[in-house]
């Protein structure tokens, strides 16, 4: 285990924002990670566990203990037919295990090529992209508790998966450290064409396979979203708005162009990124702070904004859209 004190943040936020965290804390095995929380190791102040600080907003430093696991590994526990069973460390990086699972022929997790951070926060935030969530292929998580270190594993059904969200990210939160995520994948897997550009995207690459899926996403996703390496963001700021379907005819009705999508029965998801366009908020900039230019969901930072002058956008662009709309966004991104 490496613990750091006064360590800055600008490498370890997406944002690029230049905090500090009192202590920085790597720790590579589940035993290390069990005597920061079973009274071995103490350390001042709160605790954050952070994975790759892609979904993340600091707004000052952090006056407590930020603990990153760095638990390696991706191993196929058991193989049918039909099935693989696979686990990956909390510490993989995602997309490294993205690509792992379609070297080997395993379907299901294709579609979210290219998405930042580490597989332990896959099921704290349900990933999702291109019509498909995380929630879909875990099978159980293995975590330590933040109280006593002990060893807890949850079930796909324990684990109360919704948009983007989990009981890690709500009534469990701060409770549990993800330390290794379990998946069923398909061995023989059906290319899924359903999401609509993505299928014009592999139509133009050629005959459908998991590899091709996995570059048409990387293709689309690098056209359209960008780079934290190049200008600091941390992808969709907010989340789409769920609404009853009485509402969403209401909002169809004055707003004939609003991009609606089936969710449940009686529930209907809005874009939120282009509400927020139509209120000319799409490119706008306020210092170094602003929205990206081809994508109104994703707030950038271009070189020296701080997390404060992001957060003030957010705000300015929730009155907007709910002045426009009647609708209140909410954020994706965790304030910190
Ligand atoms: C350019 C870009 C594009 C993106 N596109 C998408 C997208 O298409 N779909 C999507 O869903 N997301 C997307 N995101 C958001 C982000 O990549 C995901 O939310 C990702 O899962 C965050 O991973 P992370 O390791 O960086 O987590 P962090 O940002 O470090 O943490 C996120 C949350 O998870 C918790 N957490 C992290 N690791 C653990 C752990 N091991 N145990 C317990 N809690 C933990 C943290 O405390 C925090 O609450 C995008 C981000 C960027 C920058």
């Amino acid at each position: 285990m490496i613990i750091r004190g006064n360590i800055s943040l600008k490498k370890y936020n997406s944002f690029g924002l230049d905090y500090k965290t009192r202590y920085l804390v790597q720790t590579k095995t589940e035993k290390e990670a069990a005597a920061l929380f079973n009274g071995t190791i103490h350390l001042k102040g709160p605790i954050l566990i952070m994975g790759g600080g892609s979904n993340l907003l600091f707004t000052g430093d952090y006056i407590g203990a930020i603990i990153v696991p760095g638990f390696k590994g991706i191993k196929t526990e058991e193989v049918s037919d039909e099935f693989a069973i696979i686990s990956a460390g909390a510490g993989i990086l995602w997309d490294n295990l993205v690509e792992w699972s379609v070297s080997k022929g395993y379907g299901g997790l294709e579609n979210l090529s290219l998405i930042p951070g580490l597989v332990g926060a896959a099921p704290v935030q349900n990933i999702g992209a291109y019509g498909v969530e995380t929630k879909e292929t875990i099978v159980k998580v293995k975590t330590i508790s933040t109280h006593d270190g002990s060893i807890r594993f949850f079930t796909n059904d324990e684990c109360g998966f919704g948009y983007r969200s989990s009981i890690f990210k709500n009534s469990e939160k701060g409770n549990f450290l993800v330390t290794r995520v379990y998946f069923r994948l398909k061995v023989n897997p059906i290319p899924d064409l359903a999401y609509g550009t993505l299928k014009d995207e592999i139509v133009k690459l050629g005959e459908p396979s998991l590899k091709l899926i996995r570059q048409a996403v990387i293709n689309i996703r690098r056209s359209k979203l960008p780079d934290p390496a190049v200008i600091g963001n941390a992808g969709s700021f907010f989340k789409n708005p769920v609404v009853e379907s009485a509402v969403a005819d209401n909002l169809k009705k004055r707003f004939p162009g609003l991009p609606c999508y089936n969710n449940r029965p009686g529930s209907i998801k809005l874009a939120a990124g282009w509400m927020i366009d139509q209120c000319g908020w799409k490119g706008k900039r306020i210092g170094d702070a602003g929205v990206h230019e081809k994508q109104a969901l994703v707030l950038v930072n271009y070189g020296k904004a701080t997390g404060k002058e992001i957060f003030d956008i957010s705000e300015k662009i929730k009155l907007s859209v709910f002045e426009k709309f009647g609708i209140p966004l909410e954020r994706e991104v965790e304030i910190i």
